[in-house]
């Protein structure tokens, strides 16, 4: 056994104890830290960043997590900008003009991305992630709304925002937190996402918008944007109604353009207004990095913008973290780079033939059926066929999956559908088509299993909810 901490050697006389664990056994040291309140002294680097890295190396294994939507491989060339610039702070617009023209140039190209039809009119920004995104998407259309209504002489006590209930969680904290009635729209076994049925009963004078998703986090699937759309315009046609649309795009934004480029959902649809997408996700960026566009500045009232003076200039900002790291924003701009509409291309429709191989492998296994197949975004959710058994379910699936390594989440679909369990896996850039085959014969070898039970595993209270 080699020992590397030579400077704990040459302080210590304790000879061969540091053979049992060197760096925590050097004089002057405590040996117990206090978990819930602040040490009284202080450690060694080494023996601080010991601790802190034992305990991360806890955590489940990134590469074989399927459940995150969230980047956990960048190049060196990344890794060794992002080491770079870690200091920075994107809020310090004056102190680092650099990153905040880089800011605006990955925020136009993405505009430019999702086809705004004019690019002096375009406004966007970047974010913590999707979910402060969606926040700033919500209020804007909270803002118009009531600007128009006041202008009219009209009540703006009771804003109702309409969506489907497969949305993801940052929504009901927007109608939460901002005081904007959520009007559900239920999925069900027919209309698994909004898609415009019903929508008149949604509908009303108090509606600040229709959020449409692009890529339900459940199960993966698109919501129709145009159709929305359309059922929007004849509402307006009956009722004189002009709601717009806010698409939260969160991962969908950032494959649509690439692999699906004839699907018009963005601002080719003249009722979007504005649009989300996550930087960390298939943006391709380590956590921590956001972005929304809006087509004009009629979509974001002047009144949410706030204006810090730059470089003598003025530059308008709008966002609810004031701090916040410039390194992801940098990164974004590198990946933009680095891949080119022909490399995202490549690694987004890598990720799908992934998935699409994946799906038909599942289903072919027999005990399941398919909720969606991984061709809009990367993602796929399976259930198991009724009347299969009642020995197992998904949940049990997913732990003994989990005995082996791999993360893949059973939950249950939202809201009316809460009785169908799915399991779900996320395909992103690390899972090659070698680590899927090795996914399959653990999942094949976890069935035959859990087939060859005689009785039914003792159950525990189904899984928890799960967003992500
Ligand atoms: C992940 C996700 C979000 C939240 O995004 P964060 O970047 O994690 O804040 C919002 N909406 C959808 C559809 C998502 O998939």
């Amino acid at each position: 056994m080699s020992v590397r901490h030579t400077n704990a050697r040459q302080t210590t006389n304790i000879g061969d104890s540091l053979l049992i664990n060197p760096v925590f056994v050097r004089p002057g040291e405590a040996t117990q830290l206090p978990k819930f309140e602040m040490p009284d002294g202080p450690s060694l680097p080494e023996t601080a960043y010991q601790i802190v890295h034992d305990e991360a190396m806890l955590d489940g294994n990134a590469r074989l997590n399927l459940a995150t939507f969230v980047s956990t491989w960048m190049d060196d060339e990344a890794k060794r900008l992002y080491a770079e610039s870690a200091d920075k702070n994107m809020i310090d617009k004056d102190e680092y003009p650099q990153t905040a023209a880089i800011e605006e140039r990955c925020w136009r190209i993405l505009a430019n991305l999702w086809h705004a039809p004019d690019g002096a009119q375009t406004i966007g920004t970047s974010t913590i992630g999707s979910s402060e995104a969606c926040m700033l998407g919500g209020l804007a259309l909270k803002r118009h709304w009531q600007a128009k209504r006041r202008e009219e002489g009209k009540s703006v006590e009771s804003p109702n925002l309409v969506l489907s209930t497969g949305v993801q969680v940052c929504w009901e904290k927007f109608c939460n937190y901002f005081e904007v009635e959520p009007r559900w729209v239920p999925v069900s076994e027919d209309h698994l996402v909004l898609d415009g049925h019903d929508l008149e009963k949604y509908v009303d004078e108090n509606t600040i918008g229709v959020v449409g998703i692009m890529g339900q986090t459940y199960t993966g699937m698109y919501e129709p944007i145009a159709e929305i759309a359309k059922k929007l315009d004849e509402i307006q046609e009956t009722t004189g109604l002009d709601v717009k649309i806010h698409v939260d795009g969160a991962s969908g934004a950032m494959i649509a353009p690439f692999c699906q480029p004839e699907l018009e959902w963005d601002f080719r649809v003249d009722r979007v207004v504005s649009i989300n997408t996550s930087g960390h996700k298939y943006g391709l960026v380590y956590p921590g990095v956001g972005w929304i566009v809006w087509r004009d500045t009629e979509a974001l009232p002047e009144s949410m913008v706030f204006h810090c003076s730059y470089l003598g200039g003025d530059m308008p900002t709008l966002a609810l973290n004031f701090s916040r790291p410039g390194a992801q924003v940098l990164l974004q701009y590198y990946m933009f780079l680095r891949l080119g509409r022909d490399g995202y291309r490549d690694v987004q429709q890598g990720a799908l033939d992934v998935a699409q191989y994946l799906s038909s492998a599942i289903e072919k296994i027999g005990p399941f059926e398919l909720v969606s197949r991984g061709d809009t975004i990367p993602v796929f959710a399976w259930r198991l066929k009724a009347g299969h058994t009642a020995n197992w379910n998904l949940y049990d699936l997913s732990d003994r999956l989990r005995m082996k390594g791999w993360l893949v989440p059973a939950y249950p679909l939202a809201d009316n559908l809460a009785d169908v369990t799915v399991q779900r896996i996320v395909v992103r850039a690390g899972l090659s088509h070698d680590l899927a085959n090795a996914l399959l014969r653990d999942l094949e070898g976890e069935v035959a299993y859990l087939d060859g039970l005689k009785s039914p595993l003792p159950r525990e209270v189904a899984g928890s909810h799960f967003h992500h």
